[in-house]
């Protein structure tokens, strides 16, 4: 079934991860974020990051989130790269949206992968 990006799904993945629904190996918390390993890490260094708020993809955060959540959120994915000792050996930031990109899980997330060399930005056409 197509996936929804038009409207907020509750029952989304990180919905229920978010509300406990689901576990989840959190890496980072705070008010309005959360990070945790991926389920099926695609590096050795895989991490997704969440605005806590409702948000489809990263259109419908910028545009609704308050600037706190916003700036709040991009401080906390380079923290987290700190924590994760990934900053200096560097690391790849990836946020699909909608169907074109690939996105699965409709719920805003930034992908933090690293820990080999990632390869070209985006997979050759097959
Ligand atoms: P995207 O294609 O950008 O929507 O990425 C969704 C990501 O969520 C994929 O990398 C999945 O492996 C990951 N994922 C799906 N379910 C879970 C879960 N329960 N816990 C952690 N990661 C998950």
């Amino acid at each position: 079934m197509a996936i929804d990006f038009q409207t907020y799904d509750d029952d989304n993945i990180f919905a229920k991860i978010l509300r406990g629904d689901l576990p989840n190996k959190t890496v980072y918390e705070d008010d309005n974020v959360l990070a945790f390993h991926d389920i099926a890490p695609q590096a050795p260094v895989h991490v997704l990051v969440i605005p806590k708020g409702k948000y489809i993809a990263h259109d419908d955060f910028h545009a609704k989130a308050t600037d706190a959540e916003i700036v709040g959120f991009w401080r906390a994915v380079a923290t987290i790269c700190d924590d994760l000792g990934v900053t200096a050996e560097g690391h790849r930031l990836i946020a699909n949206q909608g169907a074109a990109s690939g996105q699965l899980v409709p719920h805003f997330h930034v992908h933090i992968m690293a820990g080999k060399p990632l390869g070209p930005l985006i997979a050759p056409d097959s």
